[in-house]
């Protein structure tokens, strides 16, 4: 197979791993910054092109789209889409996990465990979100933060207020949520391929962080998970429409709770946690059903 990956940074351990798991199968893997990809949008022959050249005769696309460059990158990739490359996760999949909000009612639809979550957009609900989120201690999260950066915990009602207050004073969103406590600090990473969960990890936060991202210098290990956190992973990701991506739980006394789905999950944390070839089960995953034309939403 011939394979592109839509990257920025072709030397981040997951980009790396993915090109030497391609290459060990025998199928070429070619990076390219999705910043450069320029296109033409055109009903008859749409192209998209890099230095000069077309990018063509690719039989899937891996898209590793930073958070950042979500509204680009997903421009990019819905290209491939439209001129029948087959990519490992559709844009319209990528487009629901990067919104929130959004994925939180995806989830909740499903019926899936998720944390008590409120959300508003004027300030003057304060009193009425944290009502809903049954009062401090709640967890503050702007809605565009990622690895754990904008998740702060409102230990009172006083010190819930304010955070809030500040961030909407800075004129950012936030959302609200029941803190769950007896997680302590720790979650699980579930990642799936292909409707099946090929490794887990638990991350434990660094000492005094109730966060437990890698970023923010938590540590991970490797852990066992009930069938029902199992089933929460799968059902979330085929809810969400991703062939890979990462279920992130909290163990509460209700059950698993869903924190978020990523759609471009780490591999360095997970393989070297679990000590398995994911970059390999990836790109088994892809030769098993890469199909020109078979992408389902092409964008909408
Ligand atoms: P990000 O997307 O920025 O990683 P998360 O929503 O995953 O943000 O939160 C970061 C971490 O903070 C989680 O992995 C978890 O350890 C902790 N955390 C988040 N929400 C809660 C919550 N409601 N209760 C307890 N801990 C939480
Ligand atoms: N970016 C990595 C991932 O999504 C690391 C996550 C983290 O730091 O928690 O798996």
């Amino acid at each position: 197979m011939k394979l592109l990956m839509l990257a920025r940074n072709p030397r981040l351990y997951s980009h790396k791993r993915l090109v030497e798991a391609a290459e060990a199968r025998g199928h070429t893997l070619d990076i390219v910054n999705t910043l450069r990809v320029y296109m033409n949008i055109t009903s008859h022959r749409p192209q998209a092109y890099y230095d000069g050249q077309p990018l063509s005769g690719y039989d899937a696309v891996i898209p590793r789209i930073g958070a950042s460059i979500t509204h680009y990158g997903l421009a990019v990739l819905r290209q491939f889409e439209m001129m029948g490359v087959w990519p490992l996760n559709e844009s319209v999949a990528i487009g629901r996990s990067r919104d929130k909000l959004r994925s939180l009612q995806i989830l909740a639809r499903a019926g899936l465990g998720l944390p008590v979550t409120a959300f508003a957009y004027d300030p003057k609900q304060t009193d009425k979100v944290l009502e809903i989120a049954g009062g401090a201690p709640v967890v503050i999260k702007l809605l565009e933060g990622t690895q754990g950066i904008g998740v702060v915990l409102g230990e009172t009602e006083k010190s819930a207020r304010s955070v809030i207050e500040a961030f909407r004073g800075a004129n950012v969103s936030v959302l609200v949520q029941e803190f769950i406590k007896e997680a302590g600090a720790t979650d699980l990473r579930c990642f799936v391929v292909g409707g099946k969960v090929v490794g887990t990890m638990m991350r434990t936060g660094a000492e005094g962080d109730f966060r437990s991202n890698l970023h923010r210098g938590g540590s991970a290990k490797t852990v066992k998970i009930t069938p029902v956190e199992r089933e929460t992973a799968v059902r979330a990701a085929r809810k969400m429409g991703l062939n890979v991506c990462g279920v992130d739980m909290l163990r509460s006394n209700h059950g698993p709770v869903i924190m978020e789905v990523n759609s471009s999950p780490g591999l360095e944390g997970i393989e070297n946690a679990t000590g398995k070839d994911i970059a390999g089960q990836i790109i088994d995953y892809i030769a098993a059903n890469a199909k020109a034309g078979a992408t389902k939403t092409k964008g909408s």
